[in-house]
């Protein structure tokens, strides 16, 4: 009963694997996985997999970093694509800082506050990506938090421990994935020890970042979710059976559109 609230088998790597990695994620317990979209194309790819695979739902935006072929009318692909009746959210959206060839901050900004406001007239909630950019991230939140009517997930946690609070304040679940099992990720460590059991969730957000003892093999997918649990459950100190379950309840209660 494991759960990938995160992942892109809408990208390029699994091309014609998709349907054997839904197979493979099954059998190792993935039974629920969300396919996260990055721009309309690959929102159009998940939603197509949704339709595919009982197990499987989606979202639907665009990550920061793939702004720039972004138009007008994308917008109005998202939102016909939002009332699907299995996009559970919308995202990937955020802002990203990490490359300094990375679109323009306050292009980032406009697209995410409007991606924002469609999460509010979906009444969906927003999947977050969320890189480099803390103190702008939790500003711009902050002051759009009247849009934020469904909550939302920071999908692959990477900001501080400290700051944790700050997004639990706004409602956030915290999703964590194969940065948590990698020797020496203290900081992320902390950020997990610093999540309530009932706020946290599980990604692998394949095909990158691939779990230890994995590492190194291309692409990550969702069966290799139980070895991200089972870091979280270490350093939360429970049984990883208790902690897939309270991660079940957790994407239950935050998409709204999944079965009951
Ligand atoms: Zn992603």
């Amino acid at each position: 009963m494991f759960t990938d609230i995160h992942c892109h088998l809408n990208d390029k790597a699994f091309d014609g694997i998709v349907e054997q990695t839904v197979r493979e994620a099954e059998k190792a317990g993935t039974d629920l996985i969300v396919d996260s979209g990055f721009d309309s194309d690959s929102s159009l790819r998940a939603a197509s997999h949704a339709e595919s695979f009982c197990g499987v739902y989606f979202s639907a935006g665009w990550q920061p970093q793939e702004i720039s072929r972004w138009k007008d009318k994308d917008m109005d692909a998202l939102a016909a694509l939002c009332r699907h009746e299995k996009c559970v959210a919308v995202g990937e959206i955020g802002l990203d800082y990490h490359y300094p060839d990375n679109p323009e901050k306050s292009f980032q900004k406009e697209v995410f506050i409007r991606e924002l406001e469609l999460a509010k007239e979906c009444r969906l909630p927003v999947v977050i990506h969320s890189r480099d950019c803390a103190e702008d991230m939790i500003r711009l939140l902050k002051e759009n938090r009247d849009k934020l009517v469904c909550g939302g997930v920071m999908h692959c946690y990477s900001h501080s421990a400290e700051m944790v609070k700050d997004f639990l304040d706004l409602g956030f679940y915290l999703s964590f994935g194969g940065t948590a099992t990698y020797t020496g990720s203290k900081k992320v460590m902390k950020s997990v020890i610093a999540t309530p059991v009932d706020r946290i969730l599980s990604e692998t957000d394949s095909p990158y970042l691939t779990p230890e003892p994995h590492k190194g093999s291309f692409p990550n997918a969702p069966k290799y979710i139980p070895v991200v649990v089972e870091r979280l459950a270490q350093i939360k100190g429970l049984p990883a059976e208790a902690l897939a379950r309270r991660i079940r309840e957790n994407a239950k209660t935050l998409f709204a559109k999944l079965p009951r």
